[in-house]
């Protein structure tokens, strides 16, 4: 099950994987074996390019990333306490969607470029160049990691009708009968979001009505 804006999982950064957590070869699956394995099962299912381990609960520094073609094959991949060490000299901004925030597209700057440093299933160091595609997906998920989403700069005016949207597509799935979909969207996170926004429009307000005084 995927984790949906505003579930506060999305908005807390990740632990570090400790060192004893890591599974050196012959030793017996652990938890972050499964971890992975789970990771790996969701992304395939909801056609994701990646996925961060907070986006299913998990509040770890581990993301999974198709490193296929992301029409005909898929090859997940996963990277463990990731840090990007290097960014291009481009910019790109594309339309971005992610599996928290089903049914939105946002406008997102990204480098084209970045070198990314990042840890294997046993605890060894690896260091890569990633492009395009590639490069966006991990900027992205490496967000997720720090408790940042798509649209954590927005205002709470644009927070506030985005998630009255989200609140409209879940009430519609539940129509049709989609009740997972309802349990997935947690209406009572919502609720909360969508009164911090207000309030925090209110402080907006009044600060905007001082100033004019
Ligand atoms: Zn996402």
């Amino acid at each position: 099950m995927i984790v949906k804006y505003p579930n506060k999982c999305l908005v807390t950064p990740c632990e570090p994987v400790k060192p004893e957590e890591f599974a050196p070869i012959g030793s017996a699956p652990n938890d972050l074996l499964f971890l992975i394995s789970r990771m790996k099962t969701v992304c395939d299912l909801e056609k994701g390019v990646g996925l961060a381990a907070n986006q299913i609960g998990v509040n770890k520094q581990v993301f999974v990333m198709n490193r296929g073609n992301p029409q005909t094959e898929f090859l997940i991949d996963q990277f463990i306490n990731p840090e990007i060490i290097e960014y291009g000299d481009k910019l790109v901004v594309d339309n971005e969607a992610c599996l928290s925030l089903p049914g939105l597209k946002i406008g997102k700057e990204r480098d084209t470029y970045v070198v990314l440093k990042w840890q294997d299933t046993e605890g060894l160091w690896h260091e890569e160049g990633f492009k395009d595609l590639q490069a966006i997906c991990i900027q992205h998920e490496v967000d997720h990691l720090n408790g940042k989403t798509i649209i954590c700069d927005f205002g709470p005016l644009k927070r506030k009708m985005i998630v009255e949207k989200l609140k409209k597509v879940a009430k519609k799935n539940e129509r049709v009968g989609k009740k997972r979909y309802r349990l997935e969207m947690n209406m009572d996170a919502m609720e909360e979001a969508l009164a911090e926004a207000e309030a925090e429009l209110n402080e907006e307000t009044l600060s905007a009505l001082n100033k004019e005084k």
